[in-house]
């Protein structure tokens, strides 16, 4: 059957065996369950299959790619015609996961907000391959003082060991993007802050970072009732800008904003 790219769910398949080699040696797949978000024709599955994983779960939404996907690998996958968005993970499987993903550029930071926002203790996942394009990537490993660094990194960063694998062209893809991307690899960390709620944390860091060339002053006077007391307590100059601030600030910020109207 003749694949033509759809645009709309951001079709890149990705063509280049030394790339897609290089994906499925980024972490031990053989006996493991794995989840591949978006497998489109099913590049990536097979070079999964090839390492002896115990079992694939395939989430497609395409209609058409879900029929060629049936007829490719018959009963070697379990496809789950669906949008990721939509999909329970935490209900779905009861064994952790490796997930691989050369995910949509328009809803990748939408699916991994998701992820971290519904991890809690007992982790669906064992570890993320993910796609992004470069310029998400690059804000995603962004370190504080860095004009990349922002709310997603601080986000990333809260649950999630995050390691770079590899920048790939635009030619490892077709049709070709048009622009560069990086794969990474999340591990869940084994004890990360605890927040009454994760909603707060995108709340605040979207003030903060709302005004970024601002300094700290304004988004603390919106935030606290009392902001020259908070900036004293964790000792914080509020003439310096929210990117001078470490992710650890900002939970604490997060969690003293939580206790002030508990
Ligand atoms: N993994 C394939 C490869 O590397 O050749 C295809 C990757 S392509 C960048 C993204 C894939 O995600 C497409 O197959 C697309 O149909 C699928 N997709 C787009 N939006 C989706 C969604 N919301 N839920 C599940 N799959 C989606």
């Amino acid at each position: 059957m003749k694949i033509s790219a759809k645009k709309s769910l951001g079709q890149n398949f990705l063509i280049d065996r030394d790339i897609l080699n290089q994906i499925v040696n980024s972490v031990n797949i053989e006996g493991k369950e794995i989840l591949e978000i978006g497998p489109g024709s099913g590049n990536l599955t097979t070079f999964i299959l090839k390492r002896n994983p115990k079992k694939i779960y395939v989430v497609e939404k395409d209609n058409d790619l879900v029929l060629v996907l049936k007829d490719k690998f018959d009963n070697e996958i379990q496809i789950i015609h669906d949008d990721v968005l939509k999909i329970k993970e935490n209900e779905i499987f009861d064994k952790k996961l490796i997930v691989f993903g050369n995910l949509p550029y328009n809803i990748s930071t939408e699916i991994l907000s998701k992820w971290i926002m519904n991890m809690d203790n007992n982790v669906w996942f064992e570890s993320l391959v993910l796609m992004f394009q470069k310029e998400v990537a690059d804000r995603i490993i962004a370190k504080s003082n860095n004009s990349k660094y922002g709310r997603l990194s601080i986000l990333s960063n809260w649950k999630l060991n995050i390691k770079k694998i590899t920048d790939i062209k635009p030619q490892s893809f077709s049709p070709k993007p048009k622009v560069d991307s990086s794969l990474l690899l999340f591990t869940p960390k084994k004890k990360f802050f605890k927040l009454e709620s994760a909603k707060n944390l995108e709340m605040l860091t979207r003030i903060f970072f709302s005004q970024r060339r601002k300094m700290l002053k304004k988004p603390f006077n919106q935030i606290f009732k009392d902001s020259q007391k908070v900036s004293e307590k964790f000792n914080i100059d509020l003439n310096l800008r929210p990117q001078n601030l470490e992710p650890e600030t900002y939970f604490e910020l997060v969690k003293e904003f939580e206790s002030s109207r508990g």
